[in-house]
């Protein structure tokens, strides 16, 4: 019989979670029996993404945190292959477990279990430390149903499909800042996260939930969503506070703790001391049997957190089309994924302009506006109303939406067939030959070049 695998004083058990770069094992202390997690990082994994700074200071960072609704850390060990994270062992399993069975949770235990939430994202804040990716699957309970939080400050874990969360296919609880820019306030984000998370637990649904990327996209950006029928004045009025989608305005976490429908019943937790029994020092002698030999990432050393665009750009040849490409036939509505930097989208969308004859008017960099050419009479001119916004969410990732609110069908269909088969096409960079040699003589794109 093959004897279970031992890891100091911790005899490894089954697995009980995946991560990343990460395993999640329970395990027993054979001194004391007593049941802990462990998180077995693959170190090879750390070192290929340059994450082995960043992900030691942050265990560093978890070891000072002691507070009755974070995840606890005990210790850290490491072998040649794998650093292993003692955790505190919280058999309640995942809130979203308890959410996908209850649907929705009653007041009393969506705002016990959102006070728990505040008061941990309120601790780790006054610590300067920010999680990054608050949801219901990083929300654990223990025995008595109490909220702890799991992964506060290992944002550099965190895997890319973190972001485009599995169970939507999205980034159903970042921020709106943190889809459009990589500077953001931690506070104000996390802030945002605990939002989407009370609207979930009272409503038993999203507020923001589309099956099209883009479409999701903007209703974060705009903060579009419904409440549940059931809500009260004071669960619409907080929620409308949190999901402000601009970070400056938004609720703080001590005007939420203030909030009158979040102190009815409101039972501060008693942050712990520091606990000075922690070995500040076990991740170093953990993390320096690290092998120096690996491949350079293509993420970059910086990169602590990788949002749903830079995501995009990560995967060179994914097409976005059967993300964005859909009609809205209300609005008159088609988005298009262009495979293309943002000037060679715009290229195209005037190219398919001439084919259509239309005349273009660039409004700024990314809108455009276009009218049938003068063969027109004024009055048909008047009625012509299309327009192409272009997003650029990756260096070579582009949406195009092509709105038209009044005019002829026919010309808005075939501006839209030909711009459609224009951006199918290969963009210059890639395709071979003349183009690649006009682009380098033009001092364009020594990278690619060198690549190739
Ligand atoms: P993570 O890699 O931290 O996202 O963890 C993956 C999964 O492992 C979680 O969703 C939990 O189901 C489980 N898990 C993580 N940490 C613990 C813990 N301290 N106690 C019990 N289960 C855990």
């Amino acid at each position: 019989m093959v004897s279970p695998k031992t890891i100091g004083k911790y005899k490894l058990g089954r697995t009980i979670g995946e991560g990343a770069f990460s395993k999640v094992k329970l395990a027993f202390n054979s001194n004391n029996g007593e049941k802990v997690a462990i998180k077995v990082i693959d170190k090879h994994m750390v070192m290929k993404n340059n994450l082995k700074h960043q992900v030691q200071s942050e265990i560093r960072t978890m070891k000072l945190l002691n507070h009755p609704n974070i995840v606890r850390i005990h210790e850290v060990l490491g072998t040649k292959t794998k650093i292993y994270i003692v955790m505190e062992y919280v058999s309640g399993g995942q809130l979203l477990d308890k959410m996908t069975y209850a649907n929705k949770l009653n007041e009393r235990e969506a705002r016990k279990l959102f006070q728990q939430l505040i008061d941990a994202v309120d601790y780790c804040h006054n610590k300067g430390v920010y999680h990054r990716d608050l949801k219901p699957e990083n929300l654990l309970l223990d025995s008595k149903g109490n909220l702890k939080v799991s992964d506060f400050g290992l944002s550099a874990l965190k895997k890319p499909d973190n972001v485009l969360n599995t169970r939507c296919g999205s980034p159903c609880y970042v921020a709106p800042e943190l889809l459009v820019s990589k500077g953001y306030d931690g506070a104000a984000s996390d802030v945002w996260s605990c939002g989407v998370i009370l609207f979930e637990l009272l409503a038993g649904f999203l507020p923001f939930d589309d099956p099209n990327l883009m479409s999701l996209y903007h209703k974060i950006c705009r903060a579009e969503y419904i409440c549940a029928p059931w809500f009260s004045q004071s669960q619409k009025t907080l929620i409308a506070k949190i999901l402000e989608p601009r970070p400056g305005k938004r609720i703080t976490i001590s005007n939420i703790i203030e909030d009158e429908w979040f102190q009815t019943d409101y039972k501060p937790a008693c942050a712990y001391e520091f606990d000075p029994t922690v070995n500040m020092d076990d991740d170093s002698a953990a993390f320096n049997s690290i092998e120096q030999k690996t491949t350079k990432s293509k993420i970059s050393k910086s990169s602590s957190f990788i949002n749903a665009f830079e995501l995009i750009a990560m995967f060179q040849d994914l097409d976005l089309s059967a993300l964005f490409e859909e009609q809205d036939h209300k609005k008159q509505t088609r988005r298009f994924g262009s495979q293309h930097t943002i000037i060679e989208t715009i290229e195209k969308i005037e190219a398919a302009a001439t084919h259509a004859r239309l005349s273009v008017e660039k409004m700024n960099n990314f809108k455009i506006k276009l009218h049938p050419k003068q063969t027109m009479t004024r009055y048909s001119r008047s009625y012509f109303d299309l327009s192409a916004k272009v997003t650029e969410v990756a260096p070579t990732h582009c949406v195009v939406e092509i709105s038209k609110s009044a005019g002829d069908l026919r010309m808005y269909n075939e501006f839209c067939e030909s711009l459609s088969s224009l951006l199918k096409q290969k963009s210059r960079v890639s395709s071979e030959g003349e183009d690649l040699v006009d682009q380098c003589d033009a001092g364009g794109i020594e990278k690619q070049d060198a690549e190739l």
